[in-house]
């Protein structure tokens, strides 16, 4: 263990590890620390990334269960409407954050697993759950969407979905990410997501209706499986929260030490479908940049990185912003919202990208 890295980095999902893996390869000593015992798991995701990340990430082919091409969406029980252009790949979620680890390792950052942080000091001191005091230089708060990183500077995730998600088997193979909206899901949506022979089937609603995920996702597995698309057994269950009031202030410090946050910590999950794998391995990147800056004498570093992260999801999270709140205020009032409502609230129709209804 380096007791004053250059730059600690909390958590190893991608963007921790990508941070990281920056960082190390800027020549500067790097530890980066998870409380889970291995990258990745238990896994909690539905799987899916967009294509254009196999820009971003070399030898996505060996961490993917199957390509997707479409995405199909249905309202209430009604007919699916097909998005022909959405290309994707569902991952092998634990084998995805495993390979980013090792290339950080292959950068010469130290990853260490079964690593906690018990608390963050206004000096920026972390104290680990077995009361070591690590004192980096830079501090890189990549530790998903409740960060204690976060939560030091002030950045706190407030809007949250939480999820349910079950495997089931899946009889036949299907090319496409089947999403289903309705009043059922207030603030969030179902999915069923193929992953080869299996499929991942969730929901996610928003925080305050988490009461209603068990009985509608075994209300939605058990039409599935009747329609014959999915199996009836239960292959598994996961869950867990995804960020979704949009992107926080990511810079701040603890005493002298500069702190940045990155992926879900940042709230750089897309506040409709929750999606943020893409966004972590962007975001974690160029924090692990911005640290090597910092510590190279640029300053302005940190007010560079949070002006990279504004232009690259301000203006599709504002739209997504105004569309889950009308949506929301749907439901606050009392009524469902109907389907023109509905269609203009997901990415898959042309009434999303339209002007705000
Ligand atoms: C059910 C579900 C389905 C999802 N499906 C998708 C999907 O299909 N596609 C998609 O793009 N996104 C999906 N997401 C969102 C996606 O998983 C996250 O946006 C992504 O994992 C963010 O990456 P991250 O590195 O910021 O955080 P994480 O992957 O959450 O990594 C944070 C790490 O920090 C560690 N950590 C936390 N606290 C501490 C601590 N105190 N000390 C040490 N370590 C700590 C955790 O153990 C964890 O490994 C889903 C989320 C959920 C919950």
């Amino acid at each position: 263990m380096i007791a004053t890295p250059d730059v600690l980095v909390v958590g190893l999902g991608p963007a921790g590890s990508r941070a990281a893996a920056r960082a190390a390869k800027a020549g500067l000593s790097v530890l980066a620390i998870d409380r889970r015992a291995a990258p990745g798991t238990p896994v909690q995701c539905a799987e899916f990334v967009p294509a254009l990340l196999d820009q971003d990430v070399a030898g996505m082919a060996a961490v993917s269960r199957q390509r997707i091409t479409r995405m199909l969406t249905a309202i209430e029980d009604g007919p699916a409407a097909e998005t022909p252009d959405f290309p994707g790949r569902m991952l092998d979620r634990a084998g995805f954050d495993a390979l980013l680890v090792a290339r950080a390792e292959e950068q010469g950052a130290t990853c260490r697993f079964a690593t906690a942080v018990a608390s963050v000091g206004p000096d920026g001191g972390v104290t680990l759950a077995d009361a070591t005091v690590l004192r980096p230089r830079v501090l890189i708060g990549a530790d998903g969407p409740r960060s204690r990183v976060g939560a030091a500077i002030g950045a706190v995730n407030r809007d949250l979905v939480e999820t349910r998600q079950i495997r089931v088997a899946l009889p036949r193979a299907h090319d496409a990410t089947d999403i289903f909206l309705g009043a059922a899901y207030p603030g969030g949506y179902g999915w069923l997501f193929p992953s080869a022979d299996v499929a991942n089937l969730g929901l996610g609603v928003v925080a305050s209706a988490r009461a209603v995920l068990k009985p509608r996702l075994i209300a939605l597995h058990d039409r599935l499986a009747e329609q014959g698309r999915v199996g009836r057994a239960v292959l598994g269950h996961t869950g867990g929260a995804i960020p979704v009031g949009g992107r926080l202030a990511a810079s701040g410090w603890l005493g002298a030490v500069p702190v940045l946050l990155a992926g879900d910590a940042a709230g750089l999950a897309h506040p409709v479908t929750g999606a943020g794998i893409a966004a972590a391995v962007h975001s974690g990147t160029l924090a692990g940049a911005a640290a090597a800056a910092w510590l190279g004498g640029e300053g302005g570093a940190a007010a560079e990185y949070e002006e990279e992260l504004a232009d690259l999801y301000d203006a599709a999270f504002a739209r997504a912003l105004d569309r889950r709140r009308r949506l929301l205020d749907r439901h606050a009032a009392g009524e469902a919202p109907d389907a023109a409502m509905q269609r203009a609230g997901w990415i898959g129709f042309p009434e999303y990208w339209g002007r705000s209804p």
